[in-house]
């Protein structure tokens, strides 16, 4: 169905608005398989530039990646984004994933290192697979240079990293490496995004930056993930999520907070701004609509 319309690297060189992106994962159940459909069908009226499909980090979530990125491209219409990690792949099996999405008609790849398995500290690559995101990176231009290609960017600093600085070099090395553009990491404090913007652009990083929102769901989802990548938490939405006693209340309060990130991050010219929506619809009409409200171009 989609199999002629733009990359994500053509829509920014010929587009020249801030692109809007919604995530999806791949289900596991049939309650959530019924879900991101349900979920699709509401993205679809919104009408966003492209979405992704999120990479397991193993087993047969791999396999459902392709699946719900064919049936979102397929079925539903959407410009889609694969994504792909190195964990536990060898160069073969990369190679035989990259033909088989080119096969399939996608245009885009998300390419990303994955994190190590559950427990461990450290990032063991494949004996014969890749170490960093980067090697990805080089490797799917080498064979599909057309591909349109998407790295991660950390605004807050890769866990990982030993210094920002650092980080942000590695991050100039994916993108000499090929990469099209970058998505960040959520963040809930556009100033950090701002600041990391800048610091991109003084290290010689040209290339579009999609800004992370995730309209947060409660105050348990927010701690866990603010542990977990690293992110600050003002403590506006703190208070507000913490008030809402994690009724209905918190949807609104996470939803609200989110649609002043995203006004704010038009009226600042973000690149773009990708939503991590958990598979949820609740809010993405009301993003979308406050989005192309604070812009007359979307
Ligand atoms: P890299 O770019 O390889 O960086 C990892 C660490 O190594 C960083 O600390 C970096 O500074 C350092 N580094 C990079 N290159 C080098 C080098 N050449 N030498 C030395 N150090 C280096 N995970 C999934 O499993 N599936 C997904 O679908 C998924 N989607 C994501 C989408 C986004 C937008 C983001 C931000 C993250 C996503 N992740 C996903 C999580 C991601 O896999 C982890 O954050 C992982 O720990 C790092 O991946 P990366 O691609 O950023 O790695």
């Amino acid at each position: 169905m989609n199999r002629f319309s733009d990359s994500i690297a053509e829509k920014f060189r010929t587009l020249h608005r801030t692109l809007i992106s919604v995530e999806f994962f791949p289900p596991k159940t049939e309650e959530g398989a019924r879900q991101i459909l349900d979920t699709a069908k509401s993205v679809r009226q919104t009408k966003p530039d492209y979405v992704s499909i999120t990479y397991g980090a193993g087993g047969s979530t791999r396999d459902l990646s392709m699946k719900y990125g064919e049936i979102l491209k397929d079925d539903y219409g959407f410009d889609v984004l694969p994504h792909l990690t190195c964990v536990g792949h060898s160069k073969s099996e990369i190679a035989e994933i990259l033909d088989r999405l080119n096969a399939a008609g996608f245009k885009n790849i998300m390419a990303l290192r994955g994190d190590p398995p559950k427990g461990d500290r450290n990032f063991v690559p494949h004996p014969d697979g890749f170490a960093h995101a980067s090697e990805l990176i080089t490797f799917i231009k080498s064979r599909y240079p057309d591909f349109s290609v998407g790295c991660a960017g950390y605004p807050e600093r890769h866990p990982e990293a030993a210094s920002f600085q650092e980080d942000i070099s590695w991050l100039k090395h994916k993108v000499d490496c090929g990469a099209d553009f970058i998505v960040t990491q959520m963040f809930f404090d556009n100033s950090i995004f701002y600041s990391f913007r800048d610091k991109c652009a003084g290290a010689g990083i040209d290339k579009p930056i999609i800004a992370g929102v995730l309209p947060a769901l409660s105050s348990k989802q927010l701690s866990n993930f603010s542990t977990m990548c690293n992110t600050f938490l003002p403590d506006e939405l703190v208070c507000g999520m913490a008030a809402a006693k994690d009724s209905e209340e918190s949807l609104k309060v996470g939803a609200d907070w989110a649609q002043r990130q995203v006004v704010d991050l038009i009226k600042n010219r973000a690149a773009g701004i990708h939503m991590y929506i958990l598979n949820r619809a609740h809010c993405v009409l009301q993003l979308v609509e406050a989005a192309r409200e604070a812009s007359a171009e979307l």
